[in-house]
This record gives C-alpha cells, sequence and structure tokens, in this order.
C-alpha cells in the first residue's frame, strides 16, 4: 500500500557539471526500478538536473526553502522559484543543529510547501544525549506534533526519522532500533490525525544508509524507504540502494 521511497540528498556537493553526470549515470541504472525516487541537488543544480531527468523516473527535490513568497530575506529561495521540484526536505537536522532551526519555522515552512504544492518530507530525530537519556520518544513526539501544528492534509506529507547520531558518522540504527521509533510515529499519526493517515503515510529511515545495511531496514513493516546522504553522492551505490 505504501510504495517505497528512496531519496539522495546531496547537501552541499557537485556543481552544474558534476550535478548532471550524477545523475546521468544514475538515470540509466535504476530505470526498471519499482520505487519512488527522488534526487536533491543543491539549490544551484535544480535546474540542470530538472532538464537532465525530464520523462525519467526520477524526481526532483530541494534541501530546504523559506516560507515566504518574496522579499528583504537575502541568500533564501522561496516556494516559488522551486516550480521544477515535486518534493523539499524541511527540518533536516544540519538546518536545525548548524542554523537553529526551531519546530515553530519548520512548521510555517511545512504550511508554506503545501500552500505552493511541493511535497514536504519533514525530518525528526533526536540526538545521542537524548537517546542516552531516554529522551527518544519525548523528543520525536514534541518535533512531531510542532512541526504540524495546524496541517489537516497529510496526503502529501512524508515524515523521514533521522537520529543526528547516524547521520554522516557511519553508525546507522539498528532495523531494531528504527523500526521501534516508526511504530511510534505511526501510533502518534493516528492519534494526531486517524488510522487511513497513520497507514498511508510514508516514514523514511534516514542515518548512514548504505548498500550493505538496506535490505535489513527495508524489511521492516514500518520503514517504508530511505533518505540517504553520503550514499546518495555515488550512482552505483545509490542504485544498489534503490534496487534493494
Ligand atoms: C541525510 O543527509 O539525511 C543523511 C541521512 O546523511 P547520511 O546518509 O550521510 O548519514
Amino acid at each position: 500500500m505504501r510504495t517505497p521511497f528512496i531519496a539522495g540528498n546531496w547537501k552541499m556537493n557537485k556543481d552544474n557539471v558534476e550535478s548532471i553526470s550524477l545523475v546521468k549515470e544514475l538515470i540509466n541504472l535504476v530505470e526498471d526500478a519499482k520505487v519512488d525516487i527522488a534526487v536533491f541537488p543543491a539549490f544551484t543544480s535544480l535546474n540542470v538536473v530538472f532538464e537532465t531527468i525530464k520523462n525519467t523516473n526520477i524526481k526532483l527535490g530541494a534541501q530546504n526553502m523559506h516560507y515566504e513568497e518574496e522579499g528583504a530575506f537575502t541568500g533564501e529561495i522561496s516556494p516559488l522559484m522551486l516550480k521544477d521540484c515535486e518534493y523539499v526536505i524541511l527540518g533536516h537536522s544540519e538546518r536545525r543543529h548548524i542554523f537553529n532551526e526551531k519546530d515553530d519555522l519548520i512548521n510555517k515552512k511545512i504550511i508554506a510547501a503545501l500552500k505552493h504544492n511541493l511535497k514536504p518530507i519533514l525530518c525528526i530525530g533526536e540526538t545521542l544525549e537524548e537517546r542516552e537519556q531516554n529522551a527518544t520518544f519525548k523528543i520525536i513526539e514534541s518535533q512531531l506534533k510542532n512541526s504540524l501544528l495546524e496541517i489537516k492534509d497529510m496526503k502529501n506529507v512524508t515524515i523521514a526519522y533521522e537520529p543526528v547520531w547516524a547521520i554522516g558518522t557511519g553508525k546507522t540504527a539498528t532495523p531494531e532500533q528504527a523500526e521501534e521509533v516508526h511504530v511510534f510515529i505511526r501510533k502518534l499519526l493516528g492519534e494526531l490525525y486517524n488510522k487511513e493517515i497513520a497507514d498511508s503515510t510514508r516514514i523514511l529511515y534516514g542515518g548512514s544508509v548504505k548498500p550493505e545495511n538496506i535490505k535489513a531496514l527495508m524489511a521492516k513493516e514500518n520503514i517504508d524507504g530511505v533518505l540517504v546522504g553520503g550514499a546518495s553522492l555515488d550512482a552505483k551505490k545509490f542504485a544498489q540502494i534503490v534496487k534493494f
């Protein structure tokens, strides 16, 4: 019922030439894949990647955006500037922790994304300190509830559970650790909305996903896909993940 979704977050990597070359290699490797696939290049490469993936099974997304449509917001990108994109990642842990983004800002961004027909991928996840203090569920609950405040229509929203301690560190959550949190998120969605939304919302896992660990993660009932950082910069590795 939930089509697997494999998303590649390129972060602050790849110029235009490198982005085109990466996505061209990927197109050939994943053309027969049965899952939803999206790549998230830097803002500067969105257009060239968009032109390159036309008529393929790869979708485009942005890594962030501002919630206002236009104005004096130096260095920011508005939803109106992301017309080529289908998806937008919001609340990524690097935005939360390096750029100090809080749930209320992320909430405004999700509302703006939906208003402009962009499908948000809301990222939530605990730090190592929070996990060690047994605060994981409390953090997940408050991030989810506060980021989704006033949002009624969930059909275009994807959730990504990304434990901060597993992002870019080589430490993956075990499939059991990830599944436990995914079950909790689905239960919360049932409480906040209803069973239909809980059952149909895709919940991705992110944090050092590689070809070596994808099968075990995807074998879990509540893991509906993955958000991949480092390994998405290598077309062969990302294609192996897509073809888990
Ligand atoms: C990410 O950027 O969302 C991520 C999970 O990164 P990595 O796969 O490198 O841990």
